[in-house]
C-alpha cells in the first residue's frame, strides 16, 4: 500500500496498529482544534504517552505530513473499526468553534482526498448529514466524522457543514481524471489502426482476398485495414471502372 505523493514531511508516530485489518474505503477529516504546524503535530503523534494519531496533517500554509502509513491505522477517530478503514487526516485549524481552517489547507485536502481515492479505487466520495448514514455506511457513505465516534465537535462545525462541498469538489476532480484528451485519442486511434493493418485475412474473404491480389487491386497487405476513399478510387481505376479524362 503507497503513502500519497504530495507529503513533504514525515514523522511516524508509534500510535498505530500494523497492518490496519481492513481495506480503505472510507476518509475521516479531523481539526487540529489549534493552529500546528505539521511539525508540531507530528511532535505530539511521535509521543506514546499522546496515544494518539492520524494517517496524514495538513497545516496552515498547506504542507502535508505523513504520520502513519497508509497501510496501517491510525488512533484517530475513537473508534478501531473506523480507523482501520478510514485514512485519517488531521487539518490544522483555529483553536476555538468553528474551527476554521485556511482557503490553503481546505484547498490542499481536497488534492490529498483526491489522491486517496484514486490511489485506492474509491470511485467518489458519498457525504451524508444524517450520523446513522455515515457510520452504517449507508447508501455507499465513506466520509465519517470524529464527533460520530465520541463527544466532540471534531471536525468542528466550519469542517463539518463543507464536507458535502467538499465531496463534491474531489468527484468533479475524479470524473475530470477520467477524460480523455484529444492527443490521448489520437495515440490510442493510432495503436488501434496498427493492431487493424497486422491481422490475417479471415478465413471467409481468403479467397477474394487472393484473386485481389491475383488482380493486382490490392497489394496483399493490411487485409483488415480500413479502406479510405482514395483508396476506393484506385481500386475502381484498377479494375478499369473509371471512365478516362477525368
Ligand atoms: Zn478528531
Amino acid at each position: 500500500m503507497s503513502n500519497s505523493p504530495l507529503v513533504s514531511y514525515t514523522m511516524r508516530s508509534p500510535n498505530r496498529n500494523s497492518p490496519r485489518n481492513h481495506i480503505i474505503d472510507t476518509v475521516t477529516i479531523h481539526c487540529m482544534a489549534g493552529n500546528l504546524s505539521v511539525e508540531a503535530c507530528g511532535a505530539m503523534f511521535a509521543r506514546a504517552s499522546t496515544g494518539a494519531s492520524s494517517n496524514y496533517g495538513i497545516d496552515s500554509d498547506g504542507r502535508v505530513a505523513l504520520y502513519v502509513d497508509e497501510g496501517d491505522r491510525s488512533w484517530a477517530s475513537s473508534n478501531p473499526d473506523n480507523d482501520h478503514r478510514a485514512v485519517t487526516i488531521e487539518v490544522a485549524s483555529d483553536s476555538v468553534s468553528p474551527y476554521k481552517v485556511t482557503e490553503k489547507a481546505l484547498a490542499v485536502l481536497i488534492d490529498l482526498l483526491v489522491d486517496i481515492c484514486q490511489r485506492n479505487g474509491i470511485k467518489k466520495l458519498v457525504w451524508s448529514n444524517n450520523k446513522k448514514d455515515r457510520v452504517k455506511h449507508r447508501g455507499g457513505c465513506n466520509m465519517t466524522c470524529h464527533r460520530d465516534f465520541a463527544a466532540k465537535a471534531c471536525p468542528g462545525d466550519y469542517l463539518y457543514a463543507l464536507e458535502g462541498d467538499i465531496a463534491s469538489a474531489v468527484n468533479k476532480r475524479l470524473e475530470e481524471g477520467k477524460e480523455v484528451t484529444q492527443e490521448q485519442f489520437n495515440a490510442m486511434m493510432e495503436v488501434y489502426l496498427t493492431q487493424q493493418r497486422e491481422k490475417e485475412t479471415s478465413t471467409w474473404s481468403k479467397e477474394a482476398w487472393k484473386k485481389a491480389e491475383t488482380a493486382g487491386v490490392f497489394d496483399g497487405s493490411a487485409p483488415q485495414a480500413p479502406l479510405s476513399r482514395e483508396q476506393a478510387s484506385l481500386v475502381l481505376d484498377r479494375l478499369g471502372l473509371l471512365p478516362e479524362g477525368g
